[in-house]
């Protein structure tokens, strides 16, 4: 694999162009002593399901990826716990306001984004709401849809992490019966 830190070449410190790799995840500027880590940064994933089992798809606005399904959700910001970035990019994308979630498991992903690829560690949530309640797509969401489990192909989630963590859900029995 690349290093993470491969476009990287000058020292963001003293300007030095003696930035070498450290280790897998650093680089050490051989001029001032800098060390800098490249560290995955954390996302939330919302496996928002209804009472029947169904789960709420999103289809995606934006690359990577656009067109292809994908789960509500999107990058921590720094100061927030997950649960709180969890309700604030569910809001943002869905409309829907949750107020509580359950850690499932994690998907670490790599995103192409602005020229590099950015590791991401992606944190799974399941959310239980209504089948009644009312949602609208919106930013990073072209549109949304229920999805029974029967019914769910993994092929068709474009992210690696999503698409890990839709055949991980699928393989839970206890998933399929809702
Ligand atoms: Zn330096």
């Amino acid at each position: 694999m690349k290093h993470p830190l491969d476009k990287f070449r000058f020292c963001p410190i003293c300007g030095a162009p003696h930035f070498v790799v450290n280790n897998a995840s650093s680089k050490r500027c051989e001029s001032c002593g800098f060390v800098y880590y490249f560290n995955p940064r954390a996302s939330v994933v919302a496996v928002i399901r209804d009472e029947k089992g169904r789960l709420l798809v999103a289809r995606r606005a934006h690359e990577p990826a656009m067109g292809t399904f994908d789960l509500p959700g999107g990058f921590t910001e720094c100061g927030e716990t997950a649960e709180e970035s969890l309700c604030r990019e569910v809001l943002e994308e869905t409309g829907i306001s949750i107020h509580s979630a359950r850690y499932l498991f994690s998907e670490p992903n790599i995103y192409p984004y602005s020229g590099i690829d950015i590791h991401t560690m992606d944190l799974f949530y399941e959310v239980r709401v209504d089948s009644s309640i009312t949602f609208s797509s919106n930013d990073d969401v072209a549109s949304l849809q229920w999805i029974a489990p029967e019914d769910i192909n993994p092929d068709e989630f474009g992210l690696h992490s999503i698409r890990r963590g839709i055949i991980k859900l699928l393989q839970d029995s206890s998933y399929r019966k809702g």
